[in-house]
């Protein structure tokens, strides 16, 4: 009887020790999210009372401006790339620079560094030799 009692306090005390942080985290949550709904009410009173409510009209539509000014200035800076047969790369059709097949095929496209003889690339260590004759 004692022996069965005191395999399973061990058991409880294994599971406990198992799903301690677990417990740790929803008790802390438990004890510290009344309290912080009650000053969040009065957080929220105080912080409406800054500001007449056009405020935030203006704040929302400047942002929704700012959020549209960035997406175009990034869509009108990314790479426009094509493939570029002769060595093997894209090709930014605005600038001209050369960008590694691998990486851009792993989602991250990397210019590539121009020597006298080959394109290197500094994100996978790839080497595009150029060809005799190629314009660029
Ligand atoms: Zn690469």
């Amino acid at each position: 009887m004692r022996a069965r009692l005191r395999e399973g306090f061990a058991q409880f005390f294994a599971k406990l020790k198992d799903h301690a942080l677990e417990w740790a985290v929803t008790a802390a949550l438990v004890t510290v999210i009344p309290p912080m709904l009650a000053i969040e009410e009065q957080f929220v009173a105080w912080f409406n009372s800054l500001f007449p409510p056009t405020w935030w009209y203006r704040a929302f539509l400047v942002l929704i401006v700012v959020m549209w000014w960035r997406w175009i200035r990034w869509e009108w800076n990314r790479p426009r790339l094509r493939p570029h047969p002769e060595s093997g790369t894209y090709i930014d059709i605005k600038t001209g620079t050369h960008y590694c097949t691998k990486c851009r095929k792993e989602g991250h496209p990397v210019a590539l560094r121009e020597s006298k003889t080959a394109w290197r690339c500094f994100g996978c260590d790839s080497f595009y030799p150029k060809l005799r004759g190629s314009s660029d």
